[in-house]
């Protein structure tokens, strides 16, 4: 069994994930709405959060009350990853995709009402997944095109 896997289990209800971060729901709510955080949504739409989940916002905590990035500071630093060349985005769904032009949020908090991503599940994209870490986001950038 991969262990590993088991983390990305979102098990957590809203309340039991803000008593283990220590942090109120509204401030979960707010990254939620803020599109730094998509948690999973059960059948009957309530919030769920993985271990991994709870890694990331700790990430985001850290980043906010150590680095003092701000909420905006953060989401423009998302918005710098490269979507287009890791999931292999044609030159013409690029140049027609909001995500390539904007630098105020990450991918995945856009609309996307055509191309790959309208259909494609975010939360379980590798663009989402792999950028839990502010430092990713920098090693991705300055890997281009070496
Ligand atoms: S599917 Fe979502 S996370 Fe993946 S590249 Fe598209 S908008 Fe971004």
């Amino acid at each position: 069994m991969d262990l590993n896997k088991l983390d990305d289990k979102p098990i957590f209800p809203i309340r039991t994930a803000a008593e283990l971060l220590k942090i109120s729901i509204p401030t979960l709510r707010l990254y939620e709405k803020e599109g730094l955080i998509i948690p999973h949504k059960t059948n009957s739409n309530q919030r769920a959060y993985s271990k991994h989940d709870l890694e990331r916002i700790e990430c985001i905590r850290k980043s906010i009350k150590k680095s003092k990035i701000s909420i905006n500071g953060i989401k423009a630093m998302l918005a710098m990853i490269p979507c287009w060349q890791i999931i292999g985005c044609s030159d013409l769904d690029r140049d027609n995709c909001i995500s390539y032009s904007d630098s105020s949020k990450p991918c995945w908090a856009h609309k996307h009402d055509n191309g790959v991503c309208a259909t494609n599940e975010c939360r379980e994209c590798t663009v989402y997944k792999d950028f839990s870490e502010c430092s990713k986001v920098k090693e991705t950038i300055q890997n281009i095109g070496k």
